[in-house]
């Protein structure tokens, strides 16, 4: 097998090596992609296995072993380096949430179901994005984390459910398969919630929102967990919500539950007086293009909002009423 001439003397040089130029500079330089699977781990610096093995092979017989030659994994280039008493570690993928799924499958409709390739500027700056999501904690991402070759991947694995095709199957996931049916039977809607994350991102906005309470993390969302957390801050803005309350005491109306009619005052006297829960009825993938209006807001008690957002999609608050009087009614 071609790794067979490397010795352990000449994987310490390519390390050497790696570490005086750099991890891009030893990759370019040697032809080598980003390993998207194995690290090799020496002096606590983790290496790319297989960028390693091939330029070792160089030191240890004078003529380098190319990519295309071998395959990097456990069974060749762990294996190998295991025997030579390094240590290498496997780099489990962190899997994919929606919302990183929603900007690969935007990108891969926008060209026509065709992914592109990993020197294209789009997945290069899409790679930069994803990076900047704050959704995995930056300390557990291994240091290929949403490279543009697992971008491609990404796409590729996507692309893969697509009705006819006929290119030969990659490892995908269920969630590939639903944000494939998504973008079939959504389109404008789920482009509209990736151009909305994106914007999020690039305007820092996303960044500084506060994380999600546990229950909330339960919430699904077609549009994703960040712009449903856009969604959730503003339902938690104090100032809207009093004004809010003020607006429709002064237009004479109760303080009741928009959808069940559910009046906290009434149920609970003073203790209850002046509590309600605001929702935010603007459509998750519009959320964020302006302010927040007082006629964005509609009043619900504490059940009826969990009931809107326990599962996809949202209800509006009209089903919601609809819901609840067709309940009252079948019961009657
Ligand atoms: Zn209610
Ligand atoms: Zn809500």
């Amino acid at each position: 097998m071609p790794l067979t001439d490397i010795t352990r003397d000449a994987v310490l040089q390519a390390i050497a090596e790696y570490d005086a130029l750099g991890q891009d500079a030893f990759l370019r330089t040697h032809g080598f992609q980003r390993a998207l699977s194995h690290d090799l781990v020496h002096n606590g610096r983790t290496y790319d296995s297989t960028a390693i093995c091939g330029v070792a092979h160089k030191y240890a017989t004078g003529r380098l072993l190319r990519a295309s030659e071998f395959s990097g994994g456990a069974a060749t280039v762990g294996r190998k380096l295991g025997a030579l008493g390094f240590e290498v570690r496997s780099t489990p993928g962190i899997p994919w949430a929606w919302d990183e799924l929603i900007l690969a499958c935007d990108l891969l409709a926008r060209h026509g179901w065709t992914p592109l390739d990993t020197s294209r500027p789009e997945v290069i700056e899409l790679s930069g994005i994803l990076r900047r999501l704050p959704l995995h904690p930056r300390d557990r991402r291994p240091a290929n984390f949403r490279s543009p070759s697992s971008v491609r991947l990404k796409m590729a694995n996507i692309r893969n459910w697509r009705e006819g095709n006929t290119n030969k199957k990659t490892n995908g996931s269920a969630l590939d398969r639903d944000i494939h049916r998504a973008f079939v039977e959504a389109p404008e809607r789920m482009h509209a919630a990736a151009k909305r994350i994106r914007e999020g991102v690039l305007s820092g906005e996303l960044a500084g929102l506060p994380p999600l309470e546990e229950a909330e993390e339960e919430v699904s969302a077609l549009e994703g967990l960040l712009l449903a957390r856009i969604h959730y801050a503003r339902e938690r803005s104090r100032g809207l919500r009093t004004r809010k309350i003020r607006q429709t005491r002064a237009q004479g109306r109760p303080i009741a539950c928009e959808a069940c009619g559910f009046d906290f005052a009434e149920a609970y006297g003073d203790r209850g007086d002046g509590y309600i829960e605001v929702h935010h009825i603007v459509p998750l993938h519009h959320i964020g293009e302006s302010e927040t209006r007082l006629e964005d807001l509609a009043l619900l008690c504490a059940n009826c909002h969990r009931m809107v957002h326990v599962s996809t999609p949202w209800l509006t608050v009209d089903r919601l009423s609809a819901l609840v009087a067709e309940q009252r009614t079948n019961k009657a």
